[in-house]
This record gives structure tokens, C-alpha cells and sequence, in this order.
């Protein structure tokens, strides 16, 4: 059934009363606590492509969000995240900023520049650092800074931030964590001088103190200074809370206005951002920084949903919230929030498909729940000439983003789905421990359908004959895909179960498991399989604690030995590709799949030969040797076939069909093309 589900209360009024109290910075007034956060969008490179990035930021001013923050400019060359990316030094690269804070101020907004030099995670042969140390994460081996150097280092910031200043910004964010420059000069891990800039604790955070203290002399007192903070490194060999400290209280009397959390080294191992991380699971430490210093904290990682936002501002952890990728998932986030209506939030679900995957893959970002985003110019719906009536088949993602997208146009929509529920393969993903957030899509689309008048018809067969009889102005197929049979002898023993069967808790599942494909599917359900109930990644203890994250902050790095909780099944991974699996899972999230795994005692086994099902388990040959493996069960996700049977029959019938998502290329099944795809025929019907 079709419930009009909600995320919080939806009545008007001040429903998140700690939200949408203003901050006064002394010299301006903030109208609300939601920072949205530097996120990087690849629009940022070349000057050319500043028109699209200032409607981006003018969409989100529009939407309300009391202070923005750029993605990261280069002070300088050696500064570079990547060969040419963006930087400002000069004038002329002043100038072509004013676009982008002209539409942001035209808009009621705020904006700060974000000054990010890389140091050793720079991609490119003239990177710099503290000591030439190379970082597991690039190729190139960084050239130690000499003193001189240093100081050339600390002026470029001071001249980014001013002509930062000429170019309109309300301030600039100087990025201290994550594992940058500034990190790097913090940390013995990746600072052994020993001259000024390294040796003693105090001498480690001379870089940062005296960038800010020259940065607020030379910009005046009437210009936001945030500075990013690294509250807890999660590597090795890096600074001591006590250290952390004593800069924040230095960083405080250089004159900065804010101070937000940064958490975690891009090198470290232990996840931050990914979906499976608690809600706000790093709030706490910002809180223990609270009592240390005056000026306004804001806390971030994982806090996507306004009653999230709310309890943490409750709670006092911290003054303001830092969301990033929730307002690539809607730009109008803070406006529903205010207007009562956060049941209509789209939600970003931390999957990172389309955001950093994108951008480690040198393309613009964007979100797999909004396509629209970095595409502001681009993916615009085409005006309305005539109301048509369209049938929209399946109720996935797909035909969920088509239907709604169409409706909101002003066409009207038929969407007939032959189950029960709307969601289609996210109604599997959000069973998974460590996917819950995949429940919010199915709340927004479901109040999104109501809103926008959507005739849904659940638990309806749309036969080809009905459909034909209708005679819609075009049907649009999303009927999905059907999982692919493997063709193994023996398949058909009663220990053989498909995934849709197993995740879904049709089956009872024995104690020892092979799993025959190792895809996203295949990981899903290794999870689905080793996580003991309910799932440590609602439960930020359990979930510290089987990380190893010291939340006594008694460890530098505030690393903890992972107190791992035992798998309840032993459990078989398999592919017949050689190889580790898990290669082709995406590349900021993939490792924490594997880790996790690999955690949980996961046999993951690549080169592998499937022979026979049979009584005695599944016969398989791996590197020429042949092995039963003993096992109860076996769980069969070897991918996907198109589901095109019905549009096959309507195209043959003379009908005119749109096929789209998973019945258009199963290959690779996957909610990012299936939305945009969605989309992108929606706004032009
Ligand atoms: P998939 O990624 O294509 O993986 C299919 C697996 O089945 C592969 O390991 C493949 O490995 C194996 N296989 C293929 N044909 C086979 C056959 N005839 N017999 C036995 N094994 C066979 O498909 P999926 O796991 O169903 O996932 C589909 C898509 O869902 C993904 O591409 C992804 O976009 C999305 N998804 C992603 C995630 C995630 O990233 N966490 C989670 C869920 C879903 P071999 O050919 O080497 O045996
Ligand atoms: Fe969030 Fe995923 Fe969209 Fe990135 S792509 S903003 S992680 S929903």
C-alpha cells in the first residue's frame, strides 16, 4: 500500500526551533544554523564554466541556507588538487568570481571561498608538504617546503583570501583537515622538521595560527573566517586531542568566526561519509571541543534530514550543522524545512554515486536522487504546449523519477506497479544493514506522488491489451529487470535460494552460505548475511567500537583497536572472474564494503568454476583444485537481464513506448543512470 509516510512533523511553524535561530557573527547575522559545506563539483577548474556553477549556488541562496562554502581554490600551483584545477591568486582570476557572488547575493545569500591547498595529496609532480613524504593515496612524491617556502605559502593564503574579498565572497574557509597541507604540518606522521614549522606540538601549528592571524589582518574584521578544523585525524601517528585543543584556542585568538569540524585524513580507514556511518555519528567530538573555546562551532559528517540537524543543535553539540551532498540532493532543503514540509525533502542517502565518485573520476558531480544538480542551465524542463496523459509501468526508481518529474510539469500520470509497495530494488537495498537511509527515497517519492497528484495503482498488472485500450499518449516502460539464471546443474536443490527471496526474509537462511556473484548485489548480501541483529550502523557506540574509534580521545588520531562483532553465519564470496572481489565496486565506497567483509571473516574468493549443487554443497573448482564447500545454503546473485517483455509487446502493437532504467540496459542496473535517464525524458515530453 501507498503510505503518505512523513520524516518528521509536517505541521507549519517552528518545527525545528534551533535550526532556524539566527547567529549573530557580530558584524552580520546568519538567518539560520545550516552551513552548506564545501563540496567539490568540478565546475570549480575553468572559469568558463562559472555560469553553471553560479546558478547552482544561486538555486541553493534561493532555497535558504544561511552560508555556502565553495569547493576548494588553490592559493596557488603547488597547491593544485590536480593539474590546472582550481585556484585563486590573481586579479584577473578575482574578476571572474564576481558572477558567481553577484547571483549568490541577488539571491539572499551568503557565500565563502574555500582556500585548499592539497600539500602531498596534490595529483600532479610540483606537490609540496612539510617533509617529503609520499601519501599511500598518490603517486608523486611531494618536495619538502623549505623555510622560505613556507612563508611564500602563508602569504599566497593571505592573498587568496583578499582577492577572495575583491571578488565579492563574505568571507573564506581555511581548510585545516582532511588530511591537507595545513593537516600534514600538524601531524609527526607527515612533519618531520625540525625547524619552526616542526618538532614541538606548538611548533607543528605555527603554519595554521599564523594563516589565520595574517589572513584577519589583511582582510579587516568585517569578513567571515572559518577555519576547518581536524577533530580527529583517524590515522596513525597524528596529533593529540590536548594538541587539538590548544589550536582551537589559538585559532580562536588569530581571529577566527568559526570554527567547523573536519574529520578523518582522506588516507584513513576507518569510513566517515558512507551510508552505512551513523547519522551525525562525529557530533560528540565537536561537543567535547565545545567547553575549550568561545567562538561558534559547526559540526558535520552524516547529518542529512532536519530532525537530525535539530538534536544535535538541541543536544548543544554544536552551534551550527554542516551539510554538503544533502543540498546537491535538494537545493530547497532549508525551505521545506521552515515551510513544514521535510516530508518532501529529497534525500541525499550518502551513496556518493554521483557526487565523489564523480569527482575521483576527473567528472562533474552531481546526485543520483537529483540529477538536476551541477546541471542547473542544462536539465531544465521544456515548457508545457499540451497536457498529455502518460502511463508510466513500474514503480522503481526509474518510473518513480518519470512519473513525478512528468506530473510536476503538469501532465497527468497513470503509475501502475504490480506489487504492493513502491521502491522496486531500493525496497531490497534498505533491508540491507548499514542502507537504511535507502527508506527515505520511498518516503519522498511516496509523498511526492500524493503531492503531485499521481494516479498510483499498486498491486496492478498493466497488461499490454489494457494499456492499448486506454490509449495513453505514450506509455513509459520501467519494468526493471529479472535476475540472471546462472545455469549451474543442481541449481534447482531446495538450498539454492535467489536474493530477492533471501533479503527479503522469505527463506530461512542456514549458518554456513555461499553466494555465487560478488557484484553489489552479491556484497549486499554478505552484509545482509554477517551483520548481527539489529545492525551496529543505527547505533553510533557499536559502531565506534567495531571501527576503532577512541571516542575517550585518550589515542592520538583517536584510533582504537576494532572490537569487531562476530559474524552469526560463516560465509563464501564468490566469482568466477580472478581476482579479489569487490574491484569494480565504486571507488569511495567500495573499500569500507570490503573492510567490512573482510572484518567478518568473509571468504572472498575469485577464479572460481561452479560445478554441481548437490546434498554434500556446492562443488566448485578454484585454481585448478577442486573443493565441496560444505555448506547449507546457496544464495544466487549473478546479475541482472532486462525485464522488456512488455514493451516488446506495445512496440509490436503499434504503441508508443519509452523504455527506461533497468529494462533499458540491465548490464548495468543501477539508480544513477535509471534517475537521470528518468529525468532527462520527463522534462522534454
Ligand atoms: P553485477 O554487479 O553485474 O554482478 C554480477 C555478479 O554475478 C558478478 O560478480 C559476476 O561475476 C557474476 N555473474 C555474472 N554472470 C554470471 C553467471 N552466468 N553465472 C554466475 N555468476 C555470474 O550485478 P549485481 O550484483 O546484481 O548488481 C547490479 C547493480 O546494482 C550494480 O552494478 C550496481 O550498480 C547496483 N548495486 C550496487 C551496489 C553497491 O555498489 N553497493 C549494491 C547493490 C546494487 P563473474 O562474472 O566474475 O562470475
Ligand atoms: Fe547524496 Fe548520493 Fe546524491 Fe551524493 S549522489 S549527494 S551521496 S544521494
Amino acid at each position: 500500500m501507498l503510505a503518505r509516510m512523513t520524516s518528521s512533523d509536517p505541521r507549519p511553524g517552528n518545527t525545528y526551533p534551533h535550526l532556524f535561530t539566527p547567529l549573530d557573527l557580530g558584524f552580520c547575522t546568519l538567518p539560520n544554523r545550516v552551513l552548506m559545506g564545501s563540496m567539490h563539483t568540478g565546475l570549480e577548474d575553468r572559469a568558463r564554466d562559472f555560469g553553471k556553477l553560479a546558478e547552482y549556488f544561486a538555486v541553493r541562496a534561493r532555497g535558504g541556507v544561511g552560508l555556502m562554502v565553495t569547493g576548494g581554490f588553490s592559493p596557488n600551483v603547488a597547491g593544485w588538487l590536480k593539474p590546472f584545477s582550481s585556484r585563486l591568486s590573481s586579479h584577473w582570476q578575482a574578476a571572474k568570481h564576481r558572477r558567481i557572488t553577484e547571483a549568490v547575493h541577488a539571491a539572499g545569500g551568503r557565500i565563502c571561498l574555500q582556500i585548499l591547498h592539497a600539500g602531498r595529496y596534490g595529483y600532479h609532480p610540483f606537490s609540496v608538504a612539510p617533509s617529503a613524504i609520499k601519501s599511500p593515496i598518490t603517486p608523486f612524491t611531494p618536495r619538502a617546503l623549505s623555510g622560505r617556502g613556507v612563508e611564500r605559502t602563508i602569504r599566497d593564503f593571505v592573498r587568496c583570501a583578499t582577492r577572495a574579498r575583491d571578488a565579492g565572497y563574505d568571507g573564506v574557509e581555511i581548510m585545516g583537515s582532511e588530511g591537507y597541507l595545513i593537516n600534514q604540518f600538524l601531524a609527526e606522521r607527515s612533519n618531520r622538521r625540525n625547524d619552526r614549522w616542526g618538532g614541538s606540538a606548538e611548533s607543528r601549528m605555527r603554519l595554521p595560527v599564523q594563516i589565520v592571524q595574517r589572513t584577519r589582518e589583511a582582510v579587516g574584521r568585517d569578513f567571515i573566517i572559518i577555519y576547518r578544523l581536524s577533530m580527529l585525524d583517524l590515522v596513525d601517528r597524528a596529533q593529540a586531542w590536548d594538541e587539538i585543543v590548544a589550536l582551537a584556542k589559538h585559532v580562536e585568538a588569530a581571529g577566527a568566526t568559526l570554527i567547523n569540524t573536519g574529520i578523518g585524513w582522506h588516507e584513513a580507514r576507518i569510513p566517515t561519509i558512507v551510508t552505512s556511518v551513523p547519522r551525525a555519528a562525529f557530533a560528540w567530538v565537536t561537543r567535547r571541543m565545545k567547553q575549550h573555546v568561545r567562538i561558534p562551532l559547526i559540526t558535520t559528517n552524516r547529518i542529512n534530514m532536519p530532525e537530525v540537524a535539530e538534536s544535535v543543535l538541541a543536544r548543544g553539540d554544536a552551534d551550527m550543522v554542516s551539510m554538503a551532498r544533502p543540498f546537491l540532493a535538494d537545493p530547497d532543503w532549508v525551505a521545506k524545512a521552515r515551510g513544514g514540509r521535510a516530508a518532501l525533502i529529497n534525500p541525499c542517502i550518502a551513496c556518493n554515486q554521483a557526487c565523489l565518485d564523480h569527482v575521483f573520476e576527473n567528472k562533474r558531480a552531481s546526485c543520483l536522487m537529483n540529477p538536476r544538480a551541477c546541471y542547473e542551465t542544462e536539465l531544465v524542463d521544456t515548457p508545457l504546449v499540451a497536457k498529455k496523459h502518460f502511463a508510466v509501468i513500474g514503480a522503481g526508481p526509474a518510473g518513480l523519477a518519470c512519473a513525478t518529474t512528468l506530473a510536476q510539469r503538469g501532465h497527468r500520470v497513470t503509475l501502475y506497479e504490480k506489487s504492493s509497495e513502491i521502491g522496486g530494488q531500493f525496497n531490497l537495498a534498505r533491508r540491507i544493514p548499514g542502507k537504511e537511509e535507502f527508506n527515505e527515497p520511498l518516503r519522498y517519492w511516496g509523498n511526492l506522488l500524493a503531492e503531485t497528484g499521481v494516479d498510483v495503482r499498486l498491486g496492478t498488472h498493466a497488461a499490454a491489451a489494457m494499456l492499448r485500450a486506454q490509449n495513453y499518449d505514450a506509455t513509459i516502460v520501467a519494468t526493471g529487470v529479472t535476475p540472471r539464471d546462472p545455469r549451474i546443474p543442481g541449481q534447482g536443490h531446495p538450498m539454492v535460494i535467489g536474493y530477492r527471496d533471501a533479503v527479503m526474509g522469505i527463506r530461512p537462511i542456514g549458518r554456513r552460505v555461499a553466494i555465487i556473484g560478488a557484484g553489489g548485489i552479491g556484497f549486499d548480501v554478505a552484509e545482509f548475511l554477517t551483520q548481527p541483529a539489529p545492525s551496529p550502523t543505527t547505533d553510533i557506540a557499536r559502531w565506534t567500537r567495531e571501527w576503532g574509534v577512541d571516542t575517550s580521545l585518550a589515542q592520538r588520531g583517536g584510533l582504537d583497536k576494532p572490537q569487531v562483532e562476530e559474524s552469526p553465519r560463516e560465509v563464501w564470496l564468490l566469482q568466477r572472474t580472478a581476482g579479489r572481489p569487490g574491484k569494480r565496486l565504486n571507488k569511495t565506497t567500495g573499500w569500507v564494503h570490503r573492510a567490512a567483509l573482510k572484518a567478518k571473516g568473509v571468504h572472498m574468493l575469485g577464479g572460481v568454476t561452479y560445478r554441481e549443487i548437490d546434498d554434500a554443497g556446492l562443488h566448485v573448482t578454484i585454481d585448478g583444485e577442486a573443493r565441496t564447500l560444505a555448506v547449507d545454503n546457496v544464495i544466487i546473485c549473478a546479475g541482472q537481464e532486462s525485464n522488456r517483455a512488455l514493451a516488446d509487446e506495445l512496440i509490436a502493437a503499434g504503441v508508443t513506448v519509452h523504455v527506461i532504467g533497468g529494462a533499458d540496459v540491465a548490464a548495468e542496473l543501477d539508480a544513477k543512470r535509471a534517475i537521470r535517464q528518468a529525468t532527462q525524458l520527463a522534462t522534454g515530453l
